[in-house]
């Protein structure tokens, strides 16, 4: 087995290659391009199934404009990122979640463990989190 940062090296570079390939993968799904199980959409975000759940509920919310995550400039785009904690936590509601419990995660660069260069919330529930998250 190579040792993970060899493999965190490889994979990025793969996610680099594949992105400039095919373009970004939630904007093609944002576009109706790339398949998903959209949940809910509107003029400023988009919300789905994550395809590799990690809790009973796991669905992603992302804004249409292709922000690449936290790190970018965000001055103008308060309302927009409060938007997506809305639609998210609104969801999170008709899923039946809301009562027992949520997390929502934004993963921001390699070492939180982001794959998918687009800013997404993920909202994780059904099932107890631990913590401090791994
Ligand atoms: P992150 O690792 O925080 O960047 O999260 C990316 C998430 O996107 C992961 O949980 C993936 O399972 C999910 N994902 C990747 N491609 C797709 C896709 N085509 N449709 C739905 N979810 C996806
Ligand atoms: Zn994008």
């Amino acid at each position: 087995m190579l040792p993970f940062a060899v493999r965190k090296f490889l994979y990025y570079g793969y996610q680099r290659v594949r992105t400039r390939m095919l373009g970004c993968v939630f904007c093609r799904i944002a576009a109706r391009e790339a398949n998903a199980t959209i949940l809910y959409e509107d003029d400023q975000c988009v919300a789905f199934e994550d395809t590799h759940p990690q809790a009973p509920v796991h669905f992603l919310v992302i804004p249409r404009k292709h922000i690449i995550s936290l790190n970018a400039e965000l001055a103008d785009e308060e309302p927009l990122l409060g938007h997506l904690l809305q639609v998210a936590a609104r969801i999170a509601k008709e899923k039946g979640i809301d009562r027992t419990g949520f997390r929502a995660v934004i993963n921001t660069n390699a070492e939180a463990g982001q794959t998918v260069f687009h800013l997404h919330v993920h909202i994780l529930g059904g099932r107890i989190m631990r913590w401090p998250p791994g």
